[in-house]
């Protein structure tokens, strides 16, 4: 795989064109504002005081309402496990300050997969992560995972983004729409490949963090062609915290301070993603 950090390839993409209408609006912050001090962990700055350009996390509680999602061994819900998870993650990220987060769903309502990858991208969302804890029938299969989109099912997506430059999208400037369509073909085309680029690097941090403190799967980084990781311009992950047909995952789930456990080491990942488009980011301008 290209290992060029997606960033700096998306800085020089946008000198290379016109402007920086491929920059994402956090990264155009980002490089356009003096560096500023890091802010004190469980400090949160006042609302009023928060730069509006911080990055958008969109966090995906997966299920709901009248879907429960996977039925645990003594009968837990998924849906209320991921959303729980989900809500602690929010708190840790809004805690450091350095991100706005919103959710798909916040509490127990059914949303649709097409709905929540339309959020993300009408909200302009910079990272998406859904969360789950399925089922398989073998219930001693157990530990985490982290998906991320197959390769085959991207191509349409390539194709819808080459598409939309002539509506009101997420690269809804006159630069963008004004480019012959061959260009805006491959223009889309690149996009996606950094998307994939960026969702791969989420990926192997997610990986690696809660490698440190959460059981994990045999291979667990893994692909597969989840309908809400299939925004063209997203880098997007999906999380399977662990398996509620297993017992031992189960009850780990079911517990508080297991799941902000786990909250904790998305949180490391998703700062070390960041920081790290930061930096390319300053260093390619
Ligand atoms: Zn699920």
């Amino acid at each position: 795989m290209d290992e060029s950090p997606l960033p700096l390839r998306r800085v020089l993409l946008a000198h290379l064109v016109t402007g920086c209408f491929l920059l994402p609006d956090w990264m155009r912050a980002a490089l356009a504002a003096p560096p500023t001090a890091v802010p004190v962990l469980g400090t949160p700055a006042p609302a009023s005081s928060r730069p509006a350009a911080l990055p958008l996390v969109m966090l995906d509680p997966g299920h709901g309402g009248k879907d429960p999602g996977a039925i645990g061994v003594s009968g837990t819900h998924e849906k209320k496990i991921v959303l729980s998870a989900a809500l602690e993650l929010r708190r840790q990220l809004l805690a450091s300050g350095r991100y706005r987060v919103e959710m798909t769903r916040s509490r127990d309502v059914f949303v649709r997969l097409e709905e929540r990858v339309a959020r993300a991208q009408s909200r302009r969302a910079a990272l998406f992560v859904s969360i789950h804890a399925d089922a398989v029938p073998d219930r001693f299969v157990r530990g985490a995972s982290v998906y991320t989109l197959a390769n085959t099912a991207s191509d349409a997506q390539t194709a819808a983004l080459a598409r939309r430059e002539n509506s009101a999208d997420r690269f809804g400037t006159p630069t963008f729409r004004d480019v012959p369509p061959n260009v805006g073909r491959i223009l889309a085309s690149l996009v996606r490949q950094e998307t994939r680029l960026g969702s791969a690097r989420i990926a192997q941090a997610l990986v690696r963090d809660l490698d440190r403190d959460v059981k994990l799967l045999t291979n667990p980084s893994r692909h597969a062609s989840f309908m809400v990781l299939k925004s063209a311009d997203i880098p997007s992950v999906l999380v399977e915290m662990g398996f509620m047909s297993n017992p031992d995952d189960e009850a780990a789930l079911r517990r508080l301070e297991h799941r902000t456990r786990v909250a904790a080491a998305i949180k490391r990942s998703v700062d070390g993603y960041f920081a790290a488009a930061n930096y390319m980011a300053r260093m390619a301008g």
